[in-house]
């Protein structure tokens, strides 16, 4: 759609499931924030589901103004015909300038269902959101205050800058993980705005739900504070014992790169980077990692980084504030009994 309005709202898509708040919409509220209060407009929360008005407390806690709650049974659980259906209503007649939403499965789902129905583009998988402004090369039309969009590109070689200045929302996924959501603060209200389910009226769900089959979450890399991660270095699984002895006697996650989890060293759930999980821990022990730029946009916001490397002139030991150059077989080992002993 065109961009004919550019007053409206920043809204964020408030993701839950069985009325449970999911991490992403308290990280995209933190930066909706900062990007509504350098536009000068409202921060909007859209908030679908059966029964979770509750949730707009901690949603305006987190720095929401408006919560646009659209609440109705059909939206119990979700569905792709559904949630589309209501959020494309709502935003066509509140049209917000700015709508983002989590790379979750969810999201990766919803935003471009709606994004092509409402012909607005969408840039997936941001790492970074900003204002600014941009000038057409070929029209040479500036426009203000557009949302700039920021990811890796070609494989992770450059980081691109995408805005979208004719349509209208400008939409994003983002990186769980890569914004920080604000402390909560308890004495904040929000309005809420109630639509009715129109949209809903004669419409039956093309799809019904039978079964939830869920997969037990092995591993909790996001929220770890403590990261041993493997790399291909590791070589085998009996090395990876070896990990795991560590990181027990740290009480910490363990994860690994892409190549260790290629190489079936680690699940795949396991993978930290570009196109794995984002982490933020306290301490990182990367062993037997190169360092690749895909896998360190993954880590470097970790506090203390340690690497451990054969390797002296591995790129990892420019992101890490502490390097070891050994092997990992000897290291490792030399730090669990150490560890061990000092508790
Ligand atoms: C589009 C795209 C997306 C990608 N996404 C990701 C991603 O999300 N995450 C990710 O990790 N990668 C990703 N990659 C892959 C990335 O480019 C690298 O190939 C990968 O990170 C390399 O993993 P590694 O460091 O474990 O392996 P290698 O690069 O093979 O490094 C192994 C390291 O182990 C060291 N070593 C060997 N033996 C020992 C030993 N005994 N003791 C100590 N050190 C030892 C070596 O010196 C070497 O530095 C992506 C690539 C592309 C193209």
């Amino acid at each position: 759609m065109q961009q004919t309005n550019k007053s409206g709202e920043v809204w964020i898509f408030a993701e839950q499931e069985d009325g449970v708040l999911a991490d992403i919409p308290l990280e995209l509220l933190g930066k909706g924030r900062e990007l509504a209060d350098r536009l000068g407009v409202p921060l909007g929360a859209v908030l679908l589901g059966s029964g979770v008005e509750p949730l707009s407390a901690t949603l305006a806690a987190h720095g929401a103004d408006r919560v646009y709650l659209i609440d109705h049974p059909l939206l119990a659980r979700y569905q792709t015909a559904t949630y589309s259906r209501a959020l494309i209503a709502v935003l066509r007649e509140c049209r917000p300038q700015i709508c983002l939403f989590g790379a979750t499965p969810t999201g990766r789902d919803l935003a471009p269902t709606v994004a092509s129905a409402l012909r607005c583009g969408l840039t997936a998988d941001c790492t970074d959101l900003g204002i600014g402004p941009y000038t057409d090369p070929v029209t040479k039309e500036t426009f203000e205050n557009l949302l700039l969009q920021v990811r890796p590109a070609f494989g992770g070689n450059i980081i691109a800058t995408i805005v979208n200045p004719r349509d209208w929302p400008q939409m994003a996924t983002v990186r769980e993980g890569v914004m920080k959501p604000l402390p909560a603060d308890t004495s904040r209200t929000c309005d809420i705005v109630r639509h009715d389910c129109a949209a809903f009226e004669g419409f039956t769900p093309p799809t019904e739900i039978l079964e939830v089959a869920k997969k037990a979450k092995s591993v909790n890399l996001k929220g770890a504070r403590i990261i041993v991660a493997a790399g291909a270095g590791v070589g085998s699984k009996e090395n990876v014992a070896l990990l795991r002895d560590l990181a027990d006697a740290l009480g910490a996650a363990l994860g690994g790169s892409r190549a260790a989890c290629d190489l079936g060293l680690l699940p795949a759930e396991c993978q930290i980077g570009q196109t794995g999980v984002t982490v933020r821990p306290a301490l990182y022990i990367a062993c037997g990692i190169s360092g690749a730029v895909q896998h360190v946009a993954g880590m470097k916001d970790a506090a203390k980084i340690i690497a451990i490397n054969t390797d002296p002139a591995a790129p990892i030991f420019q992101v890490a504030h502490y390097g070891i150059v050994g092997d990992l077989t000897k290291v490792v080992p030399m730090l669990t009994h150490a560890i061990r002993e000092l508790r």
